[in-house]
């Protein structure tokens, strides 16, 4: 079933662990999240990042994302990642998302603010909630490098943030980056918990794939409710299509595919197991 950014964060709040996000830039990313998430009864959140639009365009996927969302027998929350600009956001909220992110991190302090703030107004219109970022991650979404490095989230900033603007979930920044690790991540996650007792809001971890499980716990227990996981499910789709072309003469393209959607639905099993504190 089809549900909001807030109610499925509601859920993770009551049940103290976190939801995964995952991106699904293609039909096969769709099928494997939701029927992960369907066989361990888990509430999911799919996503479409502004910066797969190539790969697949919202006016073509969003539909189907949020008509598989509808036909699950879990709640789905279909959700908007890293947009940066607020026509982009707009399709979205037309099309049927129930959660969007607005991503200002790269602009100057107040100019994030003044656009977070009309992403909240623009959203709340349409029964949809709103996450926003501060600070800067090392890496952007798709791995390229940011410009000024890392920035951390300053805890008394983000109580400021949130209550000027409204948004329902926050990302900060606390060591953790998009894409694939080159080397093991170093997290402050006590800055985490400072930031989540601050602000009372639901924090979400960007750059969530490749962290160790005893990070994903300490951090759900600090106050992480949202852990966006995309990177290591798909290359987990890749190495399955690799050792299927090694193997055998295949002809057929969907035979690849199917190959890669078991891969990263087993992969991204594994992920909500651990966010949902089950055992592994
Ligand atoms: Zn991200």
């Amino acid at each position: 079933m089809l549900v909001n950014l807030v109610e499925i964060l509601k859920i993770a709040e009551e049940k103290k662990c976190a939801v995964g996000a995952f991106n699904t830039p293609n039909l096969e990313c769709v099928l494997a999240v939701i029927a992960a998430a369907e066989k361990l009864e888990v509430p999911v959140i799919i996503a479409h990042a502004e910066l797969h639009e190539d790969v697949a365009p919202l006016q073509k996927i969003g539909p189907v994302m949020v008509q598989a969302a509808k036909a699950a027998k879990v709640p789905v929350c279909v959700h908007l990642d890293h947009c940066e600009t607020l026509s982009y956001m707009q399709e979205a909220l037309e099309i049927g998302f129930t959660g969007v992110m607005y991503d200002g991190s790269t602009l100057p302090y107040e100019e994030n603010l003044a656009n977070t703030k009309k992403a909240v107004a623009m959203a709340k219109a349409y029964n949809c909630g709103v996450e926003a970022e501060l600070g800067a991650l090392a890496s952007r979404e798709g791995g390229g490098a940011n410009a000024s490095g890392p920035v951390y989230t300053d805890p008394e900033e983000a109580v400021a943030f949130c209550k000027e603007t409204g948004i329902d979930a926050l990302a900060p920044s606390f060591g953790t980056a998009h894409g694939i690790y080159k080397s093991k991540p170093v997290l402050d996650l006590d800055r985490v918990k400072t930031i989540a007792q601050k602000t009372g809001l639901p924090l979400v971890m960007h750059g969530g794939s490749g962290v160790s499980p005893e990070d994903y716990r300490t951090g759900i227990a600090n106050g992480l409710r949202k852990i966006n996981y995309y990177s290591y499910m798909s290359k987990a789709g890749t190495n399955a299509v690799r050792e299927l072309l090694d193997k055998e003469d295949v002809t057929f393209f969907h035979d690849l595919a199917l190959a890669a959607q078991k891969a990263m639905e087993a992969d991204a099993e594994r992920a909500m197991r651990v966010f949902a504190g089950k055992n592994p």
